[in-house]
Order: structure tokens, then sequence, then C-alpha cells
């Protein structure tokens, strides 16, 4: 009998932007796994999926204030920290991914790297803080 007791296993892609994936645009808002705001580093989306759509919230709020649907604020608001925080994420994937266990023993030893990849789970600490927290990547 098989490991997974002769079950379906099926699977599902998280959508995670590549440099330059469009999330706005005139008139346009997409949030959540619509704009590709998924973590490659933990493969979860529904943290940045609520965070997107509260700062959508607002940005849609002023454009019908102001008569303004070009979202500019949106694009600025989610490039300094939704996409910042991606692009770091990708950037740890490349280096986790490909020494798993050297990570793997790391984490072991060092609570220090534990508890940080447990705060950003959590959502209480960004990749940008955590990083420049741990001194081991230059921005
Ligand atoms: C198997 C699996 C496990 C996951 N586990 C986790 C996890 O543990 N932690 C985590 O953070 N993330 C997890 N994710 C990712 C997470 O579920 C998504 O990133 C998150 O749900 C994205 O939210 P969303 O609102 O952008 O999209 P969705 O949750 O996909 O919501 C989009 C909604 O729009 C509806 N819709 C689509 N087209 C139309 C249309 N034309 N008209 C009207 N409605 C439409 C859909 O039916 C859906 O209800 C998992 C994903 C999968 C597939």
């Amino acid at each position: 009998m098989p490991a997974h007791g002769g079950l379906k296993i099926m699977a599902h892609g998280i959508p995670v932007r590549k440099k330059d994936t469009p999330y706005c645009g005139y008139r346009v808002i997409a949030v959540g796994d619509a704009a590709c705001f998924g973590d490659g580093f933990t493969g979860e989306g529904l943290y940045n999926a609520i965070k997107s759509s509260i700062i959508a919230a607002d940005c849609i709020k002023n454009s019908l204030k102001n008569s303004d649907f070009s979202f500019s604020d949106y694009f600025k608001l989610i490039e300094a920290d939704i996409c910042r925080d991606i692009k770091i994420s990708l950037m740890l994937t490349k280096v986790f991914y490909s020494s798993v266990f050297l990570f793997y023993n790391l984490l072991k030893k060092n609570d220090n790297y534990f508890h940080a990849c447990c705060r950003i789970l959590r959502g209480e600490r960004t990749y940008k803080e955590i990083v420049e927290k741990l001194k081991f990547i230059k921005f």
C-alpha cells in the first residue's frame, strides 16, 4: 500500500508574482491571488489577500472622493509594502530551497531563526524587518 493510503493526491499552485506582474491600472485593481500576491517562501496567500483588500478599499474610497481612478496610490502603497516583502521572500526562497537540509539544521540549532519564521507567519513582522535584524542580506 502506498504511504498516502491509496488516496488521490491533488495539488494547486499558489500564484506568486514576477517582477513586472501587473496588479492595477486605470479603473482596475487586483487583490490577493488575482494580483499574484502569494508568498513563495511560505506558500501562503491569505495574509496578503486580506492586506491588499484593506489597502484597495481605502484607495477606492479616495478615488470616489477625488474622481481619480488611476489608482496610483494603490500602486505606490503596494510597491512599498507587499511587493517589497515578496521580493525578499523570493530571494529567501532561492537561498532556502537550494539547501533545505542546511537550513533545517540551522533552524533546529538556532531559536532566533525559528522564531523569526514564526513571527513572519503570524504577520507580526515583515520580511524586511526580519532580514534587517538578522543582517544576512544587505539592501
Ligand atoms: C489547497 C490550498 C491550500 C491553501 N492553504 C493556505 C494556507 O494554509 N494559508 C494561506 O495563507 N493560504 C493558503 N492558500 C492560499 C489562499 O487560499 C489564497 O491565497 C487566498 O484564498 C486568496 O484569496 P483571494 O480572495 O485572492 O482569492 P479566493 O479565495 O480564490 O477568492 C476568489 C473568489 O472569487 C470567486 N470568483 C472567481 N471568479 C468569479 C467571477 N467571475 N465572478 C464572481 N466571483 C468569482 C471565487 O469563487 C472565489 O470565491 C491555499 C490555497 C490552496 C488552493
